[in-house]
């Protein structure tokens, strides 16, 4: 793969090595290379240093994009079953011997639905845990509304419970899709919500509290930048993720793959001219995340048969339903079930999604340029090979783009 910079200097990605090289006249790019994935059978369960509990399948929100909204093939809807009371033991359990014990740290997500409705059982959850032998960090997932003064004490008084909220923008922009049953939008009282954290506990605040976004397209990333800044309560929080909305397939909601890179470069472009005069905001944030798939690789000459290793081999994250049903994580189908709560993990059901991703990854991944830095993982077995293949496009596009602004950041140091 060849890269071009705006000074017009050339080089050379090479996925056999998975080097940069400046682009001699003379240097050939590998570009054609076949190495096929074999699978690999160890297996462990104890070393799991994430647990997600899906403490209720309940949300007082109905975002017009939620995966729980109904509209969604193989997702669950919004429903009133939480977590039993009765069943926090087995949880308790299974905690004590799934988790990682070498771990500095064991984190332990609520998730929902709306985790803050079932505070009750997050509390009785978290004292539970306090006894076992491990260093624990909560993390509630939470769309802000049930933040009410008593919660945010009681947030305040628990030890590492850090609490992340999602914003997708200004009044307008957030309005559009985070609403109420009623049609009504949440940003207000989110926003009230929060100023008073803030302003009654402003060292916790800024220790405790994370947000997440959402946006519709990369082009919202301007404005979103431009709307967190300004915003005295958000300003220095930027969030921690921002993610695109996961198309619905069926209801045929594809954006076509011209605007798609095309919108990248825009914000790219404005995002490295912003980067390269030493500023920090979110479009420099997402540029760091973009060059990060580049600076995190690995160097070793590419085998011809490369044994395959996923999430499902050696678990470090365990998702665990209301109902009991256990996922290596929460972005699974309820068709990828890996065990139950009572009965701990199948393997087979394990081997049997590793085979079929093995599978897929052989048929269509083997001459991939892109596959040292792709980051698709099993979870694209939600997704028919169609679909599949649209994510695919997408990713590689992505690459490309990380290899062109590592290059540019490289170049502006020579
Ligand atoms: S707050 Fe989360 S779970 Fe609730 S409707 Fe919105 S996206 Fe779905
Ligand atoms: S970009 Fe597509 S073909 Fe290439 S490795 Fe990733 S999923 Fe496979």
């Amino acid at each position: 793969m060849r890269i071009v910079t705006r000074s017009r200097r050339k080089y050379n990605y090479s996925p056999l090595t998975n080097k940069i090289t400046l682009w001699e006249n003379n240097s050939l790019c590998e570009d054609i290379f076949n190495v096929s994935y074999i699978e690999t059978f160890d297996y462990s369960f104890d070393k799991i240093s994430m647990f997600t509990i899906e403490i209720t399948q309940q949300c007082n929100l109905r975002c017009k994009y939620c995966i729980y909204s109904g509209d969604y093939d193989n997702r669950r809807s919004h429903n009133e079953q939480s977590f039993p009371s009765d069943a926090i033991p087995s949880l308790i359990n299974f905690i004590a011997s799934h988790a990682d014990k070498s771990a500095p740290v064991i984190t332990v997500c609520f998730y929902g639905g709306e985790a803050l409705l079932q505070k009750d059982k997050i509390q009785k959850i978290i004292s539970e845990l306090y006894s076992l032998s491990f260093i624990f960090e909560f993390t509630i997932s939470s769309n802000g509304v049930l933040l009410s003064e008593e919660t945010i004490d009681w947030i305040c008084s628990l030890p590492n419970l850090k609490v992340t909220i999602t914003i997708d923008g200004d009044k307008l922009i957030h309005d559009a899709n985070r609403v109420f049953p009623s049609g009504k939008g949440s940003f207000d009282i989110v926003m009230k919500n929060l100023k008073w954290f803030k302003d009654m506990y402003p060292q916790e605040y800024d220790n405790r509290v994370q947000f997440l976004s959402t946006v519709d397209s990369i082009l919202r990333l301007h404005d979103l930048s431009i709307f967190w800044e300004q915003n005295p309560i958000l300003s220095n929080h930027r969030p921690v993720h921002i993610s695109s909305i996961i198309p619905n397939f069926p209801k045929g909601e594809v954006s076509d793959k011209t605007s798609f890179l095309k919108n990248q470069l825009v914000i790219y472009e404005e995002a490295l001219t912003l980067y390269l005069k030493g500023e920090e905001n979110i479009l420099t944030d997402e540029l760091k995340r973009l060059i990060g798939i580049i600076e995190h690789r690995e160097f070793f000459e590419l085998p011809k048969q490369q044994r395959f290793i996923t999430c499902c081999h050696n678990t470090y994250s365990c998702f665990i339903t209301s109902s009991g049903q256990l996922y290596v994580c929460e972005k699974f189908n309820e068709e990828f079930s890996v065990g139950t709560l009572e009965n701990g993990f199948d393997k087979n059901a394990l081997i049997r999604i590793n085979q079929t991703f093995t599978q897929r990854k052989n048929s269509h991944c083997s001459k991939c340029w892109a596959k040292r830095l792709c980051r698709i993982c099993a979870t694209n077995l939600n997704h028919s090979t169609t679909e599949f293949e649209w994510f695919c496009n997408r990713e590689r596009q992505k690459i490309q783009l990380a290899l062109k602004y590592y290059c540019e950041i490289r170049d502006s140091r020579i």
